[in-house]
C-alpha cells in the first residue's frame, strides 16, 4: 500500500525548518501532500494562499514525491480528499507539544483511522518560526540561513511593496 502522508501548516513563509520536515518527510513516505492552510484571518498573512503554495513548489522542485494543495475548512475532510490518514507534523520545543497533542487527539474524535507522526526538529532549525522569520525581515534584519535562498528575495521584496 502507498503511504501517503499530509504535513499542514500555514507556512507563510515557508523556511528552513519547514523544508527539513518536507525533506525527511519526503524519504520516509511515498507521497508527501503539503497543505497549505488557507489563514481564516486573512488579514494576519503576509502571502496569500497561492503565492504560498508556489513558493514551496519552487523550494521542492528536487523532491519529486512532493505535492503541494491549498485547503481551507477541516483537516480531516482534506485528509480524505487526499485519501492519506497520516498527519505529519513537526516539533520544535515543548511548548509546541500541548496545542499539538490537543490538535491529535481531536482529529482522532473525528476520525479514529487518522494517525498524527510527530517529527522532531533538526536542532539547528529548532529556533526557526515563520513569524520570527517575519519579524527579522520587517525590520530589515537578515534572513539568511533562516529560510531557503530561492525564497529570500520574494520575502523582502514583499516587505517592500507593503511599506
Ligand atoms: P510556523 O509555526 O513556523 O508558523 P506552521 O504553523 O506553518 O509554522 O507549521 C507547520 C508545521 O511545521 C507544524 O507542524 C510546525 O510544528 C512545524 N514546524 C514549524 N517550524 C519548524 C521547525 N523549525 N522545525 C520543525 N518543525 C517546524
Amino acid at each position: 500500500m502507498m503511504k501517503v502522508a499530509v504535513y499542514p501548516g500555514s507556512f507563510d513563509p515557508v523556511t528552513n525548518g519547514h523544508l527539513d520536515i518536507i525533506t525527511r518527510g519526503a524519504k520516509t513516505f511515498d507521497k508527501l501532500i503539503v497543505g497549505v492552510l488557507v489563514n481564516v484571518d486573512k488579514n494576519n498573512g503576509l502571502f496569500d494562499i497561492d503565492e504560498r503554495v508556489e513558493l514551496i513548489k519552487k523550494v521542492t522542485k528536487n523532491l519529486p514525491n512532493v505535492e503541494v494543495v491549498g485547503f481551507n475548512g477541516l483537516l480531516i475532510d482534506f485528509m480524505r480528499e487526499q485519501k492519506s490518514h497520516i498527519i505529519l507534523k513537526g516539533l520544535r520545543a515543548f511548548s509546541d507539544f500541548e496545542y499539538e497533542f490537543q490538535m491529535a487527539l481531536m482529529n482522532k474524535e473525528l476520525d479514529p483511522e487518522i494517525e498524527t507522526l510527530f517529527m522532531m526538529t533538526s536542532a539547528q532549525y529548532s529556533y526557526i518560526s515563520s513569524s520570527s522569520v517575519k519579524q527579522v525581515a520587517k525590520f530589515g534584519g537578515n534572513i539568511q540561513g533562516l529560510v531557503p535562498e530561492l525564497v529570500i528575495d520574494d520575502i523582502l521584496k514583499k516587505f517592500k511593496s507593503k511599506v
